[in-house]
């Protein structure tokens, strides 16, 4: 085994053989923090999950007619139930696409694309990357960007 501890912008992390843990900071961005971490630490591909906890959630669902999304902000103690993604690179940049599912005080449930949240509580994640650079391309016909293996 092979631990080691990292640091960056609102964010704390081990990576242990290939694999990060990363805490972000209480009343930080969840984007901003887990960006800086990506980029920080060089990693341009890969899956995340996490748990931990938010007070403020932006949601985007895609209108695949206007090629649109429509954002929604929830301002409100909420547990971050689950957050699935994963890490590409698009016009050379990383690129987070995650998705969301918020609990609520009442146990309903709350669920999208995520634009960011602000962690209200522990924010803990799991990043694993793999040794490979996997891009994406726009595609104009439906609006969303589409893994390109050929690239
Ligand atoms: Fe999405």
């Amino acid at each position: 085994m092979n631990a080691q501890n990292l640091k960056g912008k609102n964010w704390t992390a081990r990576k242990v053989d290939s694999t990060y843990i990363v805490s972000i900071a209480d009343k930080s961005s969840l984007l901003e923090s887990l960006t800086d971490f990506v980029v920080t630490q060089k990693i341009t591909a890969g899956q995340i999950t996490g748990i931990g906890a938010t007070n403020q959630a932006t949601l985007r669902f895609f209108d695949p007619q206007t090629k649109k999304y429509v954002d929604k902000t929830f301002r409100e103690q909420m547990e971050i139930s689950n957050l699935s993604g994963n890490i590409s690179e698009v016009e050379g940049k990383a690129m987070l696409h995650l998705h969301i599912t918020l609990g609520r005080s009442d146990y309903t449930a709350l669920a999208g694309h995520l634009l960011d949240a602000k962690i209200r509580g522990a924010g803990e994640f799991f990043v694993y990357p793999l040794n490979s650079n996997v891009v994406k391309v726009k595609n104009e016909e439906v609006g969303l960007n589409f893994y390109d293996f050929e690239k």
